[in-house]
């Protein structure tokens, strides 16, 4: 039977066990998805291949050491040096970032998007700043603290910091920052998000299982919103695509997994 997990430090919360084990009961897979909660961030490789794992994901904060941990790394986690998905062939270890793809599926039906604000300069602002542009869009990053916007502006982004004027004309808001996950703070100052709001047509917060109060915000006006749990749902089935040599449908995985966000 092969063996899956979640890498991270907490893991307790993640309902990615639920999501691949669900996938698997569903397409008749002999295979189990458990949890690693991992101390210390040397032992990566070590205790990824003495538990005899065939595959995993990475959650915070150890995406950045995965990749260092890869002995090849493929698409967009080479460009962000993060990746989520890793995969055993052999006694070697591949890197893959299925976050970027994950998010641009979860927007597929928001139509005519140009210009896009990413609110927040953390590690899933860089994953879906690059996915975003390399499907064609402008992407304008929007950050507390000026410091982590360095790396957008070495890589050609234009970035704003919440005292600097911005423009108000962006068709796609999303929230990357954690205000809202665990308190109940906006990513920016009320009166700058309003202008932002008024003239947007789409709003997203990659956090999922809750309405942040930058969802709140939003839905007061006609924005077409969602959450992240779409994102969620579809980072979770290209890893399965991964662990699986692209062996299953990706509707049928889909189908599946949706069904985990109900138990
Ligand atoms: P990071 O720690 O890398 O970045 C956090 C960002 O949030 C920074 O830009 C930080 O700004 C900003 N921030 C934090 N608190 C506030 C605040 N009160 N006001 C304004 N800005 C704030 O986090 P990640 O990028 O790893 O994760 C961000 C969020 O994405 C989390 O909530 C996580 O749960 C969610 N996520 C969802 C996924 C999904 O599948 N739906 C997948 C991955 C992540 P500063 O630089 O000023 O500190």
């Amino acid at each position: 039977m092969k063996q899956f997990c979640i890498i991270g430090n907490p893991v307790e919360h993640s309902i990615s066990p639920r999501l691949h084990n669900l996938a698997y009961k569903c397409l008749g897979v002999a295979a189990n998805y458990s949890r690693l909660k991992l101390e210390n961030a040397k032992d990566f490789r070590e205790k990824f291949f003495t538990c005899k794992y065939d595959g995993a994901n990475i959650t915070v904060p150890y995406k950045e050491v995965a990749f260092a941990n890869c002995d090849e790394v493929f698409g967009i986690a080479k460009q962000i040096e993060a990746v989520n998905t890793v995969v055993k062939r052999g006694d070697k270890l591949f890197g893959y970032n299925t976050d970027a793809p994950g998010f641009i599926k979860s927007i597929e039906e928001f139509k005519n998007i140009k210009n896009v604000l990413m609110l927040g300069a953390g590690g899933t602002a860089k994953a879906l700043s690059f996915a975003l542009r390399e499907n064609g869009l402008h992407v304008n990053i929007l950050n507390r603290s000026k410091n982590r916007l360095d790396f957008f502006n070495g890589a050609n982004f234009n970035t704003f910091s919440h005292d600097e004027n911005l423009p108000n004309s962006f068709d796609l808001l999303i929230n990357t920052t954690s205000a809202g996950l665990k308190d109940n703070e906006l990513p920016a100052p009320k009166e700058l998000l309003l202008g932002l709001i008024k003239n947007a047509k789409y709003a997203v917060d990659v956090i999922y299982n809750k309405e942040t109060p930058f969802i709140k915000l939003c839905k007061e006006t006609s924005l077409t919103c969602k959450d992240g749990s779409d994102m969620l749902l579809y980072q979770a089935v290209f890893a399965f695509n991964i662990f699986f040599d692209n062996r299953f449908n990706e509707e049928d995985i889909t189908k599946a997994m949706r069904g985990a966000f109900t138990l």
